[in-house]
């Protein structure tokens, strides 16, 4: 058992942390404000190989192992605490490595260098109005029609339909078909594709949206892996997605505390600086010590997802579900806990937008309420493998 980081790693997370002080930190409110990740940060973003990491170099990527694009995602938590730039990069990472897995040949030439480029969006579009958690009862539907797929239906709360739209792209859709489902790319400007804004709450820099499917025409060389196996593909990218939300939430969860921890330190009260009041004190060390074996956990279902789903190994499958639910499930929660505490360290500075605290409660609230899998979902796919399959009501 190693916990060092190699050189290599380390070098390139001195990079990532470079990048996220310089240029995420300063820009995080104009990221907020305009509702937009800037062009230029995107540019420098791709500049260091981060869109897309685990994309293979043929096609624009770095071939980024789970393990260095998690270390990538928590120094962009960190960076940009409104969690918009770790969303857009986690999205990429994540649904990039599927289609570079799965995807047929001329697909993958099309649609993942751009992407990779910081010049199309790609991300995943499985929830619709009826719910996200019960994915298996889905209704867009597409059926084969000479020699394309024909897809109807509606998605609903998809992350980066305006992006998409903007520069490009599209989303890994999920669809029923007659037999099982099929995954497949609809790009985001094909024809009788609607879309709609949501106004969200947090994370505003990358939009949240729906799409309409009025028998949208998608070619055969856009289906994802076989037909009717969409379910499976959408799991592995869910893995490896939520493996990268636990990582952003464990950089902003260290943002918080770095702080926290410097208002402990000057803050006086009382006559004496904050930080020597056990209360707000042991708070800091609680918070601390949660964080790092929430960070551990992190790092050991992306060094599994490695070890196991990144080489098409399903025998630790059971395994790999444990790991990644259950830090989808402690890190979204772990974050918000940190930046509530440091906000009432703070009295009501913590209260302005001065601070700056309340972007971060804004961005990871979305990961509490949903995104990538809601907490319960995440109980959910526990308490089937800890107890086993009779114990899930439904599948
Ligand atoms: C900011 C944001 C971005 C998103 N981006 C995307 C995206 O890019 N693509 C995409 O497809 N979706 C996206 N989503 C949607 C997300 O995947 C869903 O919110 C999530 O799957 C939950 O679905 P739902 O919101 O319909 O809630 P529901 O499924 O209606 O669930 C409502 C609540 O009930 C709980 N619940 C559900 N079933 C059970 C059960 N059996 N037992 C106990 N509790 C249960 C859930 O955990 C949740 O708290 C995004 C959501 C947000 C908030």
């Amino acid at each position: 058992m190693d916990f060092e980081l190699s050189d290599e790693e380390q070098a390139f997370q001195t990079a990532v942390r470079q990048f996220g002080d310089r240029v995420l930190r300063a820009r995080e409110r104009e990221i907020d404000t305009t509702g937009r990740i800037p062009d230029d940060v995107l540019g420098g973003m791709a500049h260091l190989g981060l869109l897309a990491m685990p994309v293979s170099t043929e096609y624009g990527g770095m071939g980024a192992s789970a393990s260095l694009t998690e270390l990538a995602a928590e120094e962009i938590g960190r960076g940009d605490f409104s969690m918009a730039t770790a969303v857009f990069f986690l999205l990429e990472a994540g649904w990039g490595y599927v289609l570079d897995r799965h995807g047929t040949e001329t697909a993958k030439a099309e649609i993942l260098p751009p992407v990779c480029a910081g010049k199309a969006f790609l991300g995943i579009a499985s929830t619709e109005p009826t719910g996200g958690s019960d994915l298996a009862h889905m209704r867009t539907q597409s059926r084969r029609d000479a020699g394309e797929f024909v897809v109807r239906g509606e998605k609903a709360f998809v992350s980066g339909v305006e992006e998409a739209k903007r520069l490009g792209g599209g989303h890994l859709t999920l669809t029923r078909a007659t037999n099982g489902f099929n995954f497949l790319y609809v790009p985001t400007r094909s024809d009788r594709l609607s879309t709609q804004k949501f106004d969200n709450m947090g994370r505003m820099g990358i939009s949240t949206g729906g799409l309409t499917y009025d028998d949208v025409r998608v070619p055969e060389r856009f289906l994802i892996g076989s037909e009717g196996r969409g379910f499976d593909y959408a799991m592995e990218g869910f893995s490896v997605a939520r493996t990268f939300v636990s990582a952003a939430c464990v950089g902003a969860a260290e943002r918080a505390l770095e702080i926290g921890t410097a208002y402990l330190q000057q803050r006086e009260v009382f006559g004496a600086r904050l930080g020597k009041f056990e209360g707000p004190q042991f708070e800091l060390v609680d918070l601390y010590t949660q964080v790092e074996a929430v960070k551990w956990q992190c790092r050991r279902a992306a060094w599994l997802l490695d070890r196991y789903t990144l080489r098409g190994d399903a025998s630790h499958r059971s395994e790999v579900d444990k790991a990644v639910a259950s830090v989808k499930l402690a890190a979204p929660q772990i974050a918000f806990e940190c930046v509530k505490r440091v906000m009432m360290w703070h009295g009501a500075a913590g209260y302005t937008k001065e601070v700056g605290l309340e972007l971060g409660l804004r961005g990871i609230m979305s990961y509490l309420v949903g995104a990538e899998g809601g907490l319960n979902i995440m109980r959910i796919i526990l308490g089937r493998e800890l107890l086993g399959r009779d114990f899930v009501p439904y599948r």
